[in-house]
């Protein structure tokens, strides 16, 4: 039976409960729940292993959940075989058809569904365009650098215009410019068709920079859900909070002492900090009182102020500077980094201990920012 052309597509995904235990009795996928909006651009993130392809591969219909429900625009798809999903998905490794050229390979999709040859030939012509591959068509994947390559392979996928495009690690084959090129292409190429997205990747720089929402998963647990922002300023759990962001955001136990009416009290270590009753950070911990907690601040939310500033202040001793070029990071001896920048602007500039930075900077003191991470 013809498909795609005037057909209706899928746009929406929702996981219900979603688990996946394999015969070898792993557990890839636990109890996960998940909406994906039509239009939206989801990325799945996580260390390699944490079963973000098995979902991915549950909603493509390639595996069944062993319990839940995956439903395809409200209905429940469980059962739906995979090609009856009007779903297009790409992997990493291509998978082109080696003997077939670059306008055959783009066309089988049409071809399998039975469009005739003409506006075949116009459909295929507009996503080489899209694509910036209107030039190799007659060329055979043998015959085309890696991105090319992925590009074809893009360029099969949308060429239905599926409501639904899945991608697995589409560009981990390939070397690191190319790659930042490709993710902005990808970014631009899915909103313009305003097709649904849901993307896998262990890398959370193209996680970031390319999701409307990200979806953090652990050992096949749904651990966050959110837009960039949210799940880097504001990390649902303390796995998320430390494996987002370079470097790696600062937790420090504190003992929480609230003073009623007029602030939260965190005592790490020696020293406190005082939140006021008014910041909004301070009513987030304020039913703590009494226990211990982990406080979360990022490094570049630590910043250098003068030693005898008047302000709530947290202070440590540079143990050592790490130089990166733009900036400097201070490891401080209380466990926290922080970034350093001097009033210039340009990276603090330390080679021993004794000069000028070192020195200026040898009681780092430090403000209180981020927001504090439940335990
Ligand atoms: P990667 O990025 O390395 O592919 P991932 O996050 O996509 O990792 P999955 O491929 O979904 O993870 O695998 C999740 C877990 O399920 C892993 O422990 C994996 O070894 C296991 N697994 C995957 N496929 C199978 C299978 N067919 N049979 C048994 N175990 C499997």
């Amino acid at each position: 039976r013809p498909r795609c052309l005037g057909e209706e597509t899928v746009t929406t995904v929702a996981l219900k409960d979603v688990s996946k235990v394999f015969r070898n009795g792993t557990l890839a996928v636990d109890n996960v729940t998940l909406d994906v909006h039509d239009g939206e651009f989801m990325v799945l993130l996580g260390p390699s292993g944490c079963g973000k392809s098995t979902v991915l591969r549950m909603i493509a219909g390639l595996e069944d959940p062993t319990r839940g429900a995956v439903l395809l625009d409200g209905e429940l798809a469980n059962d739906l075989p995979p090609q009856d999903r009007r779903i297009a998905m790409v992997f990493q490794d291509f998978a082109l058809y080696p003997h077939m050229t670059v306008r055959e390979n783009i066309s089988f999709p049409l071809r399998l569904a039975g469009i005739e040859p003409a506006p075949r030939g116009e459909r295929v012509a507009d996503v080489a365009s899209a694509l910036g591959i209107g030039d190799v068509l007659g060329r055979k994947p043998s015959q085309l650098s890696g991105g090319q390559r992925q590009r074809v392979a893009m360029g099969r996928a949308i060429v239905r215009r599926p409501g639904l495009f899945l991608m697995d690690e589409p560009l981990s084959n390939l070397d690191s410019g190319l790659r930042a090129e490709l993710r902005a292409e990808i970014s631009a190429l899915t909103r313009e068709l305003g097709v649904t997205t849901i993307y896998v990747t262990h890398d959370q720089a193209e996680a970031l920079t390319m999701a409307d929402r990200v979806a953090i998963m652990r050992r096949g647990v749904l651990q966050d859900v959110g837009t960039p922002t949210q799940v880097y300023g504001r990390p649902a759990t303390l796995y998320v909070a430390a494996f987002l962001g370079s470097p790696r955001m600062n937790l420090l136990e504190a003992s929480v002492y609230v003073h009623l009416d007029r602030y939260v009290q965190l005592k790490l270590g020696e020293q406190s900090l005082y939140l006021p009753w008014t910041d909004i950070r301070s009513r987030a911990v304020a039913h703590y009182h009494g226990e211990r907690i982990v406080v979360g601040m990022r490094a570049e939310a630590l910043t250098p102020v003068v030693p005898d500033d008047p302000g709530d202040v947290l202070r440590g001793r540079i143990r050592y500077l790490e130089h990166h070029g733009h900036e400097s990071l201070a490891f401080l001896d209380i466990g926290a980094t922080a970034v350093v920048v001097d009033e210039m602007g340009a990276p603090v500039e330390v080679t021993e201990p004794g000069q000028r930075g070192l020195r200026r900077l040898g009681r780092v003191v430090q403000r209180l920012a981020g927001r504090p991470v439940e335990p």
